[in-house]
C-alpha cells in the first residue's frame, strides 16, 4: 500500500466517523425523545396537587434523591404517565395522597442501572454504525480480493465504489452483436476470427504449443466500428466481455487507476476465457516522457497495465482488445510483442463497404422498395460507418416528419446533405443579390469540375444555407473508388476549389468571404503535394513534413529549416495560384453556360447533376470548352 492509499484510508475513516456521530445526534434529538417520553407528560407541581385532590391520580412514585415524581391517571388502556418535581419542603403531600386514596411509594436511585441505560442510549448507535461499517468494508474487500485496499468509506459508497474496476461485464451473448452486424471491414474481421477461434477453444492452441497474441489493437478513424468489432468478437466467441474506457481510468482520486487495472484483470482471470476491452486506450497509454506536465497517475496506471499484460496466463484464454484513433501517441512499451502485438487497422469504408453498411442499417428501418444504395455510397466518399448509420436514421426521422411510413430514396439523399453539411438553416434569409453571388459561386465550382476528365461528375448543386455555415455546396460523386491520386488530379481538385472565387471575380469583380473554406482546402492539398507527396518541381521527392494524428484529420508539421519553410510557402502559393488561373480560364471560356446555370440555380435553389449536365452539354453552340493543356 502506498502513501496515497494510507492517506486516503485515514481520510475516509474520519469521514465515516463524522457521519456516524452526526447520525447519532440526529437520533438523539429527534427520535429518542418521542420514543422514551412520547407518552410522558410533564406537569407543574400545582397541577399535580390539583389532580391528586380531584382524585384522578392512581399511583405515585417518588425518587428520593432527585425529588422526581412519576404518577399515573386512569387504568389499563387509558393509563397516562405524568412527571413533575416535588416542591421543596412540602410536608403535606403524604397527607393529601392518603386522603385521596392514592397508591404511593418512594425509591432510591440505582446509580449503576442509570449509568448503564445512559451508556446504552448514547453509545449503542455508535457501536452499530461502526460495526456495520466494518462489515460492509470487509465484504467489499472480499469482493475486490485485494487485501491492500482498505477503503473504509467504500462501504458507504463514498467516492463511488472506491477501488472497483468499474468495468462493465457483459455476457458474451449479451453484447448482442456478432460479425454479421459489422458490414465491410473484412480484413479486420479476418484478423479477429483467429482470436475468436482461440477464445472458443484455447486448449487446441495450447496443445500444439502455439502462443496467441495477448492483445490486439484496433486502430482507425473515429466511427469506423472499432468498438462494434470488439463487441462482435465477444458475441462470436460467446465469452464474457469486460469493457472499460480509457477515460474512466482518469479518476477523481489519485492512485485508483492502477487498482482498477489490477481488479479488472483479476475479474477477467476468474471468468476466463473472456475478452477485456479497453476503449480509447490513448487516454492512459500515452507515451511516457520527461516533459514537465507528465502525469504520475497516468504513468502508474500504464505501468500496472503493462505488468498485468505480462503477468496473465494466456492458456486460460484471456484476450485484451484495445481501440484507439491515435496509435502514434501510444507508449512503445504497449505495442511491443507480448502485449498489443497485433495491430488491426479499421479504415474508413470504401465504396462497397459503404454500400454494405447502408444496406445493413437500412435493414432496421422500413424502406420503400427499389432504393439505390449504390448511388448514395458513391456520394459519400470519406464517410465513416457511424456517419452512414446516422444518415439512415436521419432519413427515417425525415420520413416521419413528412408523415410517411416508409423511407424513400429522397429522404436518404436529403439526410446525406444533413450529415455532410448540417441541417437546412431556415433563419438565414439571403437577399436576392447574395443568392445570385452564391449561385455563381457554386456554378463556378461545378463547371470547373465538369470540364475535367469526368471521373468525378457533379451530382448536386444547392444554395440552401446550412447550419454548418455553408451557404451552398456542390457535391461530386466518384464513379468508382480509386486508391491512387495523381498529381494532375490534385491539381484539378485545387482548380475546382478555386472555381467558386473565380466565378465571383469574373462576373461581379468582387471577392466574398464565401470562399474561405475553399481556400483552406485548396491550400491544404497544395501543401501536402509539396511537403509530403513529392509533387513539386522545386523540392522533388523530399519529405518536408510529418503527419500527426493520421486518423484525426492528419495535420502535418514541417520538419525543415526556416529558410526552406519560406520556399515551401512560395511553392504552395504557386500551386494554388495555378489552380486559380486555370479555373478563371475555364469559366471565361464557358461564360454563357455559367450565366445560364447560375440563374437556373438561383431560381430552383437545388438542382441535380443531371439537370446541370443537360444545360451544360446542350448543343447550342456553347458546348463546354476546356482550357488547352499546359
Ligand atoms: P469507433 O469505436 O470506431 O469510433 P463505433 O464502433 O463506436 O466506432 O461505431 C459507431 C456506430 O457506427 C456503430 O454503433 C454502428 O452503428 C456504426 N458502424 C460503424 N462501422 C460500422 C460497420 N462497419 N458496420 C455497421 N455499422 C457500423
Ligand atoms: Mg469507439
Ligand atoms: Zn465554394
Amino acid at each position: 500500500m502506498d502513501m496515497n492509499d494510507k492517506k486516503k484510508q485515514r481520510q475516509s475513516m474520519f469521514l465515516y466517523i463524522l457521519i456516524a456521530v452526526l447520525a447519532m445526534s440526529l437520533l438523539r434529538t429527534f427520535v429518542y425523545p418521542s420514543v422514551m417520553n412520547g407518552t410522558v407528560k410533564e406537569t407543574s407541581y400545582s397541577e399535580f396537587l390539583q389532580m391528586v385532590d380531584s382524585g384522578e391520580v392512581e399511583k405515585v412514585d417518588l425518587d428520593s434523591d432527585t425529588r422526581q415524581i412519576t404518577y399515573t391517571t386512569g387504568e389499563g388502556e387509558s393509563e397516562q404517565l405524568y412527571k413533575t418535581t416535588q416542591f421543596p419542603n412540602d410536608s403535606t403531600l403524604v397527607e393529601r395522597l392518603e386522603k385521596s386514596g392514592v397508591t404511593f411509594s418512594a425509591h432510591l436511585q440505582d446509580e449503576t442501572a442509570t449509568l448503564m441505560l445512559y451508556l446504552l442510549i448514547n453509545l449503542l448507535p455508535l457501536i452499530i454504525f461502526l460495526f456495520g461499517g466494518w462489515l460492509l468494508n470487509r465484504r467489499l474487500r472480499k469482493q475486490m480480493g485485494d487485501d491492500n485496499n482498505m477503503s473504509f468509506g467504500g462501504g458507504f459508497g463514498l467516492g463511488g465504489g472506491l477501488g472497483r474496476s468499474g468495468a462493465k461485464e457483459v455476457k458474451g451473448e449479451d453484447t448482442g452483436v456478432t460479425f454479421r452486424d459489422v458490414a465491410g471491414q473484412d480484413e479486420a474481421k479476418e484478423s479477429l476470427a483467429e482470436i475468436v477461434g482461440f477464445l472458443k477453444n484455447p486448449e487446441r492452441y495450447a496443445a500444439i504449443g502455439a502462443k496467441l497474441p495477448h492483445g490486439a489493437l484496433l486502430v482507425g478513424p473515429p466511427g469506423t466500428g472499432k468498438t462494434l468489432l470488439a463487441k462482435a468478437c465477444a458475441g462470436e466467441a460467446n465469452v464474457p466481455f469486460f469493457s472499460i474506457s480509457g477515460s474512466e481510468f482518469v479518476e477523481m482520486f489519485v492512485g485508483r487507476g492502477a487498482a482498477r487495472v489490477r481488479d479488472l484483470f483479476r475479474q477477467a482471470n476468474e471468468k476466463a476465457p473472456c475478452i477485456i476491452f479497453i476503449d480509447e486506450i490513448d487516454a492512459i497509454g500515452k507515451r511516457r516522457d520527461t516533459s514537465l506536465n507528465s502525469n504520475d497517475e497516468r504513468e502508474q496506471t500504464l505501468n500496472q497495465l503493462l505488468a498485468e499484460m505480462d503477468g496473465f496466463d494466456n492458456h486460460k484464454g484471456i484476450v485484451v482488445l484495445a481501440a484507439t484513433n491515435r496509435p502514434e501517441s501510444l507508449d512503445p512499451a504497449l505495442t511491443r510483442p507480448g502485449r498489443f502485438d497485433r495491430r488491426i487497422p479499421v479504415e474508413l469504408p470504401d465504396l462497397t463497404g459503404r454500400e454494405a453498411i447502408l444496406r445493413l442499417h437500412a435493414g432496421d428501418v422500413r424502406m420503400e422498395p427499389g432504393i439505390d444504395f449504390g448511388v448514395i455510397a458513391r456520394m459519400t466518399p470519406g464517410a465513416s460507418g457511424a456517419d452512414l448509420a446516422n444518415m439512415i436514421n436521419e432519413a427515417a426521422l425525415r420520413a416521419v416528419r413528412m408523415g410517411r411510413n416508409r423511407v424513400s430514396q429522397n429522404d436518404i439523399l436529403e439526410s446525406v446533405d444533413v450529415v455532410i453539411a448540417g441541417e437546412k438553416k431556415k433563419s438565414t434569409v439571403l437577399s436576392e443579390h447574395e443568392k445570385e453571388v452564391v449561385s455563381y459561386h457554386e456554378t463556378g465550382h461545378a463547371i470547373v469540375a465538369a470540364v475535367q476528365d469526368g471521373k468525378k461528375p457533379v451530382s448536386k448543386i444547392t444554395i440552401v444555407p446550412r447550419t454548418s455555415g455553408a451557404l451552398g455546396f456542390t457535391m461530386q460523386a466518384e464513379e468508382d473508388e480509386h486508391y491512387l491520386t495523381t498529381r494532375e488530379e490534385y491539381k484539378q481538385q485545387i482548380a475546382v476549389l478555386c472555381g467558386g472565387r473565380a466565378a465571383e471575380e469574373l462576373i461581379f469583380g468582387v471577392m466574398t468571404s464565401g470562399a474561405a473554406n475553399d481556400i483552406e482546402r485548396a491550400t491544404r492539398i497544395a501543401r501536402a503535394m509539396v511537403t509530403q507527396l513529392g509533387m513539386s518541381e522545386r523540392f522533388g521527392m523530399m519529405a518536408l513534413g510529418q503527419t500527426r494524428n493520421q486518423y484525426l484529420g492528419g495535420d502535418a508539421t514541417l520538419t525543415c529549416s526556416e529558410g526552406t519553410a519560406q520556399e515551401v510557402d512560395a511553392e504552395v502559393q504557386r500551386l494554388v495560384e495555378e489552380g486559380h488561373q486555370s479555373a478563371l480560364e475555364t469559366l471565361r471560356m464557358n461564360r454563357f453556360k455559367l450565366h445560364e446555370i447560375a440563374h437556373y440555380l438561383q431560381k430552383k435553389e437545388t438542382i441535380t447533376g443531371e439537370e446541370f449536365m443537360r444545360i451544360l452539354t446542350r448543343d447550342d453552340g456553347f458546348a463546354p470548352k476546356m482550357p488547352a493543356a499546359e
